[in-house]
């Protein structure tokens, strides 16, 4: 065994927590950025009460009203030179409230503001531009997930998208683990319920993705398992009881650990083809994990059958059946929940047309097939995707 291990240092969790969020945020500093990706959670009022919880904790904020889509490069570029503008620096921090948009642009500002060779997030982002590094300190930063899904507020990477160059590619350095999380399920229950299924579903994939991947470690791993167990009962109980504490809480637990697992352990198939749906057929990222995820496990089946045997025998330790049948049995179960939640099976359902296939393939080489168990060369790829079509 031979493996690094990054978590975020402190992780508060639980049902109505949030209202710690002042006193936890005054070690951080005296000015707030709150920065969300999410509309709906500044009409339903929960921007308001952040704002006077930190107020009462004598906490400065000023919120910055950006995206309500998954952030592109000038969304990035814009709030770092508006939090210039406002004087950024010492003292001051950001809050990520929202799904793994909001935070992923907090994140992305708070390394942005603090390292200034470039102006543009682009020279930073992996695989496009200068290739930067990032050698200051981000601004301390809080992530408050308000979707179960996406792990973000555990992870070292905030994911950036462009439309014209076409690319999806992640910002990345290890202080970019937000400083504090906040975890507080009872935030989710305003999710619809189509949100609800399609963030679940990228956890689960990340989940997945991270046990059987070919960078996989021991630790990740017993928390995948865990979150496993909780996710795949719970994510139908919060799709079709939005209210459900259990539900939520599950969800926003194995969500967590999906982050953490990820940002140890790298992904898969899965992963690296979501961007390129993002991109080129404007398909969510959530959705394009969950109509991915049947196919990424076949397509390891042959080198990762002793995996699926385990995950489905700890999930299910009554069921007496051979590897073969238990292996079979995790597919299967995968499936059985994309079709209840009403994930569709397939890539037309979405919009995607034959014609796209050459530029998916193409733009899912990144980091996350990196991480792939196996290596899924383009003809296996085109064969894949046109076989969901
Ligand atoms: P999202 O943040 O885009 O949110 C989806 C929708 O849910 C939005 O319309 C938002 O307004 C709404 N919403 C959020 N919270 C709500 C609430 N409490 N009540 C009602 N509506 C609410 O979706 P997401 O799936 O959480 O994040 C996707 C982004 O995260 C993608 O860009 C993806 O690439 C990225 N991502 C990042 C990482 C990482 O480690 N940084 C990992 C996986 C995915």
């Amino acid at each position: 065994m031979n493996y690094n291990f990054f978590a975020p240092q402190q992780i508060n969790f639980g049902w109505g927590r949030f209202q710690e969020t002042g006193d936890l945020a005054a070690s951080l500093g005296t000015r707030a950025f709150i920065i969300s990706g999410s509309r709906s959670l500044e009409a339903s009022g929960v921007i308001e009460e952040l704002r006077q919880l930190l107020s009462r904790a004598s906490i400065k904020s000023e919120f910055i009203r950006t995206i309500s889509n998954e952030p592109e490069v000038m969304d990035v570029d814009q709030t770092t030179r508006l939090l210039r503008d406002l004087g950024a620096g010492a003292g001051d921090f950001l809050i990520g409230i929202g799904g793994g948009s909001g935070i992923d642009l907090a994140k992305a500002t708070s390394a942005m503001i603090t390292n200034q060779e470039s102006e543009t997030v682009v020279d930073y982002l992996e695989g496009v531009g200068r290739g930067l590094k990032l050698t200051e300190a981000p601004l301390p930063l809080m992530a408050i997930p308000t979707t179960a899904g996406t792990g973000s507020e555990a992870t070292k990477n905030a994911v950036i998208s462009s439309y014209a160059p076409p690319f999806k590619k992640s910002l990345r350095a290890e202080q970019m683990i937000p400083d504090i999380v906040l975890c507080d399920p009872q935030l989710a229950c305003s999710v619809p319920p189509e949100i609800t299924a399609r963030t679940g579903m990228d956890a689960i994939t990340q989940l997945l993705e991270s046990y059987i991947s070919c960078r996989a470690q021991p630790i990740p791993q017993a928390l995948c398992l865990q979150g496993l167990k909780l996710a795949i009962p719970a994510l139908p109980e919060a799709v079709e009881n939005g209210n459900s504490r259990r539900g939520r809480e599950a969800m926003a637990h194995a969500a967590l650990l999906s982050g953490i697992a990820l940002a140890n352990s790298g992904l898969g198939m899965s992963h690296g083809v979501a961007p390129a749906l993002g991109i080129h057929c404007k398909i969510s990222h959530g959705l394009a994990c969950a109509l991915m995820l049947p196919a990424t496990l076949k397509a390891n089946y042959s080198v990762r059958q002793q995996e699926y045997a385990e995950i489905y025998r700890f999930l299910y330790p009554e069921q007496a059946l051979s590897a073969e049948q238990a292996a079979e049995s995790l597919i299967d179960e995968i499936q059985k929940l994309n079709d209840r939640i009403q994930i569709p099976r397939r890539l037309s359902d979405v919009g995607v047309s034959p014609l796209q296939i050459p530029a998916l393939v193409q733009s899912s080489r990144g980091n996350s097939m990196s991480g792939n168990p196996r290596e899924i060369p383009d003809e296996e790829l085109t064969q894949i995707l046109e076989s969901l079509l």
